[in-house]
């Protein structure tokens, strides 16, 4: 079925994916969007997706809801980072087996791999080695999605693919100055610096661990490009059971140098101080996003010009009505 004629549910369309998701799909003419807000549909309970999936049977399945944070929110609250995410993940993959969904598009995260994998990382690098301890137990409702994804398909012919975005940034961000990401927790800091008249600024750790960063209609893009691809032929005997895809902007930085970008970003002109006592998680992160490049999709947006539209979007004064 096409993109403009299917019945579309995007699970997580209030967050910063599933409403990139969404701004792309209503610019593509897609006019049968099904949407939840969290008070509406708690993903978390088993028999209200199932109501809900015997009532709008939908025909594409975007699972873009969870329970997301930075380093320090998913130190902080292991237990709902894992919860959370493992029952979004069942309740929604087992609904969309039973009433029949045609396809359905699982997000993920580079978190899954090794913490130590060869760099760049590869989609086979995939349970070959301990994960990082600080997100342990998000990876690990993330890895579950992936096997249930590739589980049903194996089992009864499903179509649910999955996508590993990197680490993510754009309009629809968390600003929270201790649970959000990096950049949109420095955008924050560094424009209260500026506001402020405050000569430093407190980056946590190190500032050299390396991280890749995607802005969101970037992957919003890779997502509807993924979810449009033909059916691959799949045979459950011969197949490898790894289906998953990475999708990054292929480069990396040190948090030194974001931070640096920041401070020029938001206009700030003081002293940046790096506090070790904080975690620097994984050393790096960069995936290698070989396979959707042949598969037709490639990023736009550079760094410097996603953090400028990250910034416009932190200025917005709705932003912080959300
Ligand atoms: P991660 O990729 O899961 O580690 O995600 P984060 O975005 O939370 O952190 C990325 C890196 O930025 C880590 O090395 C952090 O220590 C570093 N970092 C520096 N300052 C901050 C900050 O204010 N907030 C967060 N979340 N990370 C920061």
């Amino acid at each position: 079925m096409s993109e403009r004629s299917a019945k579309i549910f995007i699970a997580g369309h209030q967050g910063m994916v599933g409403s990139a998701i969404a701004r792309l799909l209503q610019k593509n003419g897609c006019e049968n969007i099904v949407a939840r807000s969290h008070r509406e549909l708690d993903l978390t309970r088993q028999s209200d997706v199932q109501q809900f999936f015997r009532q709008e049977k939908p025909n594409q399945v975007y699972l873009a809801a969870a329970t997301v944070g930075g380093i320090h929110a998913n130190n902080t609250f292991p237990a709902d980072f894992i919860y959370n995410n493992l029952m979004i993940a069942a309740n929604i993959i087992q609904a969309a087996h039973q009433y029949d969904t045609e396809r359905l598009l699982f997000l993920g995260s580079s978190c899954i791999y090794p913490k130590l994998a060869p760099q760049p990382m590869r989609e086979e690098a995939l349970l070959t080695g301990k994960l990082e301890p600080t997100n342990e137990p998000y990876a690990i409702a993330k890895i579950a999605g992936i096997k249930l994804c590739e589980s049903f398909n194996r089992q009864y012919g499903t179509d649910f693919r999955s996508v590993m975005p990197t680490n993510l940034y754009g309009p629809g961000d968390n600003y929270h100055p201790e649970n959000a990401h990096v950049i949109p927790a420095l955008l924050k800091r560094f424009h209260e610096a500026k506001a402020n008249n405050k000569r430093e600024v407190t980056v946590w750790g190190s500032g050299s661990p390396r991280r890749e960063f995607l802005y969101v209609d970037d992957l919003a893009s890779a997502c509807v490009h993924v979810m449009g691809l033909g059916k691959p032929s799949y045979d459950a005997h011969t197949s490898p059971m790894q289906q998953h895809i990475n999708v990054g902007s292929g480069k990396d930085i040190p948090i030194k140098e974001l931070a640096l970008l920041i401070a020029k970003t938001v206009g700030y002109g003081g002293t940046i101080r790096f506090d070790a006592s904080k975690p620097d998680g994984a050393p790096r992160k960069l995936m290698d996003s070989s396979l959707i490049q042949s598969l037709g999709w490639e990023p736009e947006i550079s760094l410097e010009k996603g953090l400028a539209l990250a910034y416009q979007d932190f200025l917005n004064p709705r932003t912080h009505c959300r």
